[in-house]
């Protein structure tokens, strides 16, 4: 890591106008929510949105309770704690707030970033918080996307942003990963082989920490690779990270591109910015609350806010309180004891599905153990060499076994002999019969 005290030179706005797409850059701002941050002005009496009077909601307190942070050692067990929205807290739980998130919220998670991956505030990004990951995914596609443009995309790939995609009939250029994480010899050489003539893609998407569905980690050569890449072919990176606090690997784990990018000696010297992170606490937090936060370039962000004022104004004020509540209660320490216990349990959970991979799939599957993340990705050894949809859809499910095949997760929908299974839910014992299940289901298949 170079030295990350002086302040670096970020890339300046005007860089980013050519990467945002015509809609970004046509859509209209919402005239009343640009106008909502001068309701703060001292002495100002502000006869501007239509936000209904508090008075009139039913809602007198919101309490809760939650666990304490694991101690430093590991162990739990402490008392619950007591959280009640009140007061202020209450009003702004139940009514309008800003585009882009509660500020205290945001202040907080500003904080987090600065703690987990050195960004110091004021240096050329911002963040906002949106309706989970899933939400600011979507309007970065749209607002760094023009229909039909080329875009990189690490496959296999999340299944949730292939629509997404394909919506703006974009040219999907998938970019192989293995268990390494994303292949930077596949990415070189489409650069490298690039139709003369033909327009470069200007986003690669990438999920660095236990890919969905893959469960692979990009090493930190790979990273240094992508970066140096996305500097030399000009392109910027989507870094899809909502595994990055579920890391069961051994020895010491890479950095986020994020942080990569402002301190890794391989980025010393060169302008910071490429780099936009989607954050989730739904596997950490809970999935129901819909919280998500996006961090990169303010003009970038700032077209994602754009989006949202007319979207879905914001995210939802109840949940974004709960979770300010809770998470300043905790304190970024606890917050990071709490995601280490989160993390042990499934490091716990995966080693428990391995075990049974192995008494049920030896010699019938192959498979990585995944590093991160909630899943097992694993190649079935079929007779014909394979294609797991028939066999997953319709005879393993037909035994009682459901998981999802390979092909959902491959942005051209190409066949494939690979499965996708979550190992987050179920007990030892189902993960057993899940298992045997799936092995009878291929010792069918393969003698039929
Ligand atoms: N990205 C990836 C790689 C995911 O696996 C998921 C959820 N499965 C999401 C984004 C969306 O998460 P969220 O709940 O934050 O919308």
């Amino acid at each position: 890591m170079s030295d990350t005290t002086t302040a670096p030179t970020s890339l300046p706005e005007n860089f980013y106008p050519p990467f945002l797409s015509d809609v970004a850059k046509t859509r209209l701002p919402s005239p009343i929510r640009s106008l909502l941050p001068l309701e703060a002005t001292p002495g100002i009496l502000s006869l501007l949105a239509g936000k209904p009077n508090p008075t009139t909601f039913p809602f007198t307190s919101f309490s809760f309770t939650a666990s304490a942070p694991p101690s430093e050692g590991g162990e739990g067990g402490e008392e619950d704690i007591a959280l009640t929205l009140s007061g202020a807290e209450l009003a702004a739980a139940l009514q309008y707030g800003p585009t882009g998130g509660m500020a205290p919220l945001v202040d907080w998670l500003v904080e987090l970033q600065h703690t987990v991956h050195g960004r110091t505030r004021g240096e050329g990004w911002t963040l906002s918080v949106g309706s989970g990951s899933q939400d600011l995914l979507s309007k970065a596609i749209i607002a760094l996307l023009n229909p039909g443009d080329a875009v990189l995309v690490q496959s296999p790939v999340y299944a949730g942003v292939i629509p997404l995609f394909h919506s703006l009939h974009c040219d999907q250029i998938e970019v192989d990963a293995d268990a390494d994480g994303i292949s930077t010899v596949s990415l070189r050489a489409i650069l490298e082989d690039w139709p003369a003539g033909k327009p470069k893609p200007r986003v690669l998407y990438t999920i660095p920490y236990g890919g969905n569905p893959t469960g692979a980690t990009a090493t930190l050569d790979r990273r240094r690779e992508v970066l140096q890449l996305a500097r030399e072919h000009d392109f910027l990176i989507m870094e899809d990270d909502p595994y990055f606090y579920l890391f069961y690997g051994s020895g010491e784990r890479a950095p986020s591109y994020f942080a990569m990018e402002r301190a890794d000696a391989s980025c010393a010297g060169h302008p910071v910015g490429r780099v936009l992170r989607f954050d989730s606490i739904s596997k950490i937090l809970s999935a129901g609350m819909r919280i998500g936060f996006v961090t990169g370039p303010a003009p970038l962000v700032r077209a994602i806010d754009a989006h949202t004022a007319t979207a879905n104004l914001q995210p939802a004020s109840l949940t974004q309180a709960v979770a300010l509540k809770l998470l300043a209660a905790w304190g970024h320490d606890g917050f990071l004891r709490h995601t280490r216990g989160v993390s042990a349990f499934y490091r716990a959970k995966r080693d428990v599905f391995e075990a049974a991979m192995q008494r049920h799939l030896a010699g019938l599957a192959e498979w990585a153990s995944p590093q991160a993340g909630l899943f097992f990705w694993f190649k079935l050894l079929l007779p014909d060499g394979g294609d797991s949809a028939q066999l997953v859809r319709t005879e393993a499910f037909e035994r009682g076994v459901l998981a999802l095949p390979g092909t959902v997760f491959l942005p051209n929908g190409r066949t494939t002999a690979y499965v996708r299974a979550a190992f987050s839910l179920l007990t030892a014992e189902e993960v057993d019969e899940a298992l045997k299940r799936l092995r009878e289901t291929v010792l069918a298949v393969r003698a039929a």
